[in-house]
């Protein structure tokens, strides 16, 4: 925040004086000393980058929000957790280049997929065939804990269903005392 103006008489050129960047890393405190009237003050900088939901709820990027997503997808991969950390701060870099205060979730899961892409074809595929679906990280990670009956499954259901194996006959009516 260049050309910052003094608060008390307005004079648009102050000096900074001291910067610290918060423990969190989430916010700079500038001291400021204006030139002209000799007071000084204090301001907060924003770094968060904020990811819009498509609930339309907005929460700060949370890297670790996002290897817990790709974590699920690499289950049985031979990827290990310095992967995954690379592949968080790739994320993260890629999100912050682009200069946005606020980015939409689905652009967190694109920015997700070539780094995948790169790491593991398989995991890639499976993060890329739910994540399309959903557009939302917290979705994703419940699809893969709670995965969908595949295509596959429900065909062999419906067939045994019409050999009248291991499935409840829809024609089915009720034999209960009729309410005449
Ligand atoms: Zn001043």
């Amino acid at each position: 925040m260049e050309g910052m103006h003094c608060p008390f008489c307005q004079n648009p050129d102050t000096k900074v004086v001291d910067t610290r960047l918060s423990e969190d890393g989430h916010t700079i405190r500038r001291r400021r000393e204006c030139p002209q009237c000799g007071r000084r003050f204090t301001t907060v900088e924003s770094t968060m980058l904020l990811v819009l939901k498509r609930s339309g709820n907005v929460e700060p990027f949370d890297r670790a929000k996002v290897i817990a997503g790709v974590r699920k997808a690499c289950q049985g991969r031979p990827i290990d957790e310095g992967d995954l950390k690379a592949l968080g701060q790739k994320v993260e870099e890629d999100l912050r280049s682009r200069g946005l205060a606020q980015v939409r979730s689905e652009d967190v899961g694109k920015a997700i997929l070539r780094p995948l892409r790169d790491l593991d074809e398989v995991a890639y595929l499976r993060f890329a065939s739910v994540y399309r679906n959903f557009g939302d990280l917290e979705d994703f990670q419940y699809a893969i804990a709670c995965p969908l009956p595949d295509r596959a499954t429900q065909e062999a259901k419906r067939q045994a269903a019409q050999k009248g194996i291991g499935a409840t006959p829809y024609s089915a009516v009720s034999v209960g005392p009729s309410r005449a």
